[in-house]
C-alpha cells in the first residue's frame, strides 16, 4: 500500500524527510525576496545552480520604478549565478516549468503556492515560502513531512460544454477550502486516460485550494506523448493498491457547468442557476486556464461574435501565445473585442493589467476569488474559459450550453 507520493519521496506518509530537489523554481517577487534571504546568509554559493529557475511573470512588464530596479537586481543575479532565467514575457512560472523542464518522479519545489500544477507529470510538486527557497539554492535540499493522500476515481466523460475546470471547482466544493490540509490528491480512475495534459495542469493546480500539499496524476501515455513534444522520454508509472486515508467518487457525466461564487473558491453553483447575473469585466488566462487549449475554446466561441463587456485575455506563456498567434485564434479574440496582454499573471494577483472598481463584478478563469484579490470592493466569479467566453457575449454568466 504506497501512494505516489510515498514511491517519489521513498518514506511512508508521516514521516520527515531531507531530500534534494531536482527543480526549484520562483518568480519575480519570490525570487527577490529569496535573494535578499540568500544575502543575509552571506552569499554562498548555489548548491546546484542547474536546477534553479528564476521566472518573470507577477509584474511582467514591471508596473512601476521600485519593481523595475528590483527585476534588474534579480536580473543581474540570474545572469551571474548562471542559473534558467525567463524573463518579462516568457510566461507564468508554473507553465514554463511544464513546458519541458519537470519529469515524472521528480521533487519540483517552487515559490508560488501553485507550484502543486506540476504533479500533473506524476512529480512531487509543491511550494515553498522565499526563506525556504534561498535554502534550496544554497543546500540544493529540503524538509518535507511524507504528506497522507486522498484519493479521487474518476469515471465517466465530461459532457458537452462542461470542462476540466468544471471538475476542478467540483471537487474543491466537494472537499472544502480546508479538506485536505497537507495531504496530496491523486487522481486516478478509468477516465484519467482521457485527460489531457491542460486538463490534468488545471486539476492539479487547484489541489491548493482544498489546503492540499500538492495534486498528482499517474505519468501514462498521455505524459509521455506530452514531453514527446519537448523530445523528453519517461516510463509510465501505475498504482500500487495505495493506501488512501480518503477516496472520494468523482461520476463525470454528473458534472455541469458551475461557477465558484464571491468569495470562496469552495462554494459553487451551476451556471444555469447564476445566468443573468451582471458582469463588467471578463478575464481569460492564469495559470488555472491560459493555456492555448484554453484560448482556443474560448476563441470558438467567440469567433464572429463581439463581447458585450471589457474581455481581457492573457496567454498563460509565450509558446501559448505564438501558437494562439499561428494558428489564428489570436485575431478571432481581438476581432471579438478582447484585449490581449503579454504572456504572465496579468490581473489575477490584482496589482496590474486589469485590476477592478469599487462594486464591479468579474468573471474569471483564475483560481481563486478572495475579497479583494483582483480589486477593493470588487467581486469574482471563477468559471471555465467555454462560460467565462459564452457570458462575455451576453454580458452576463451564461450558461455555456446555451451558446456551444
Ligand atoms: Fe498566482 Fe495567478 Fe500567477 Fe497563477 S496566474 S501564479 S494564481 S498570480
Amino acid at each position: 500500500m504506497v501512494t505516489l507520493s510515498e514511491k517519489i519521496l521513498g518514506a511512508p506518509a508521516g514521516t520527515y524527510i531531507d531530500r534534494k530537489v531536482d527543480r526549484a523554481f520562483s518568480h519575480d517577487g519570490t525570487g527577490i525576496q529569496a535573494k535578499i534571504v540568500y544575502d543575509r546568509m552571506g552569499s554562498p554559493r548555489l548548491a546546484n545552480p542547474s536546477s534553479v529557475y528564476i521566472i518573470y511573470d507577477h509584474l511582467s512588464p514591471a508596473n512601476n520604478s521600485q519593481t523595475a530596479e528590483l527585476q534588474a537586481e534579480l536580473r543581474q543575479f540570474s545572469r551571474h549565478e548562471h542559473v534558467h532565467f525567463f524573463d518579462i514575457g516568457s510566461g507564468i512560472c508554473h507553465q514554463v516549468m511544464s513546458e519541458g523542464h519537470v519529469l515524472p518522479g521528480e521533487i519540483v519545489i517552487g515559490a508560488d503556492s501553485h507550484s502543486c500544477t506540476l504533479g500533473a507529470f506524476g512529480a512531487f510538486a509543491t511550494g515553498v515560502g522565499a526563506s525556504d527557497m534561498a535554502g534550496i539554492w544554497v543546500s540544493g535540499e529540503t524538509w518535507l513531512r511524507v504528506p497522507d493522500t486522498t484519493g479521487f476515481i474518476l469515471s465517466g466523460d465530461l459532457q458537452k460544454g462542461v470542462e476540466w475546470k468544471d471538475l476542478a471547482l467540483s471537487y474543491i466544493a466537494r472537499l472544502g477550502m480546508d479538506g485536505a490540509t497537507y495531504q496530496a490528491l491523486e487522481f486516478t480512475g478509468e477516465s484519467t486516460g482521457t485527460i489531457p495534459m491542460e486538463g490534468r495542469l488545471t486539476l492539479c493546480n487547484m489541489a491548493v485550494e482544498a489546503g492540499a500539499k500538492t495534486g498528482l496524476f499517474y505519468a501514462d501515455k498521455v505524459t509521455a506523448r506530452y514531453l514527446g513534444r519537448y523530445n523528453l522520454s519517461a516510463d509510465e508509472q501505475s498504482p500500487d493498491d495505495p493506501g488512501y486515508v480518503r477516496e472520494e467518487f468523482l461520476d463525470l457525466d454528473d458534472l455541469e457547468p458551475v461557477c465558484a461564487v464571491p468569495h470562496r473558491v469552495d462554494t459553487i453553483q451551476s451556471a444555469g442557476c447564476l445566468a443573468g447575473t451582471p458582469i463588467d469585466q471578463v478575464f481569460i488566462g492564469t495559470c488555472t486556464n491560459g493555456r492555448y487549449e484554453d484560448l482556443a475554446r474560448a476563441a470558438a466561441i467567440l469567433k464572429g461574435k463581439q463581447v458585450r463587456v471589457r474581455t481581457i485575455v492573457v496567454p498563460a506563456s509565450m509558446q501559448d501565445y505564438l501558437k494562439a498567434t499561428k494558428t489564428g485564434i489570436l485575431a478571432d479574440l481581438i476581432q471579438a473585442g478582447c484585449v490581449v496582454g503579454p504572456p504572465g499573471c496579468g490581473p489575477c494577483l490584482g496589482a496590474h493589467m486589469g485590476v477592478l472598481g469599487e462594486g464591479e463584478v468579474a468573471l474569471s478563469t483564475a483560481n481563486r476569488n478572495f475579497k479583494n484579490r483582483m480589486g477593493i470592493g470588487a467581486s469574482y466569479y471563477l468559471c471555465s474559459p467555454t462560460t467565462a467566453a459564452a457570458s462575455a457575449i451576453r454580458g452576463e454568466i451564461t450558461d455555456p450550453r446555451e451558446v456551444v
